[in-house]
């Protein structure tokens, strides 16, 4: 399940999350990472931050992926408040 895509109009940004773990994130074929490789991000919330780090580079970012990321870390912690 892909947030962002490259190749897509609005997007420098290949984010994913990682089949064997979906906690986790990948930002593919990374501008941010000195040789251009994937970059293993182990929260949603760590996913937000590496994303607002490409805008400040100057990378396209769409905003609805930044809203996702946003909204499912929000029923993260309904769930958590849920159980009380
Ligand atoms: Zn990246």
């Amino acid at each position: 399940m892909s947030y962002c895509r490259l190749g897509n109009m609005d997007s420098d940004v290949y984010m994913y999350l990682i089949a064997e773990n979906p906690a986790k994130l990948e930002c593919c074929a990374c501008a941010l990472h000195p040789e251009g490789r994937c970059v293993k991000l182990n929260s949603r919330a760590s996913a937000v931050g590496h994303l607002l780090c490409h805008i400040e580079a100057g990378d396209r970012v769409p905003q609805y992926a930044i809203d996702r990321l946003v909204e499912e870390i929000r029923e993260e912690f309904r769930k958590e408040e849920d159980q009380g």
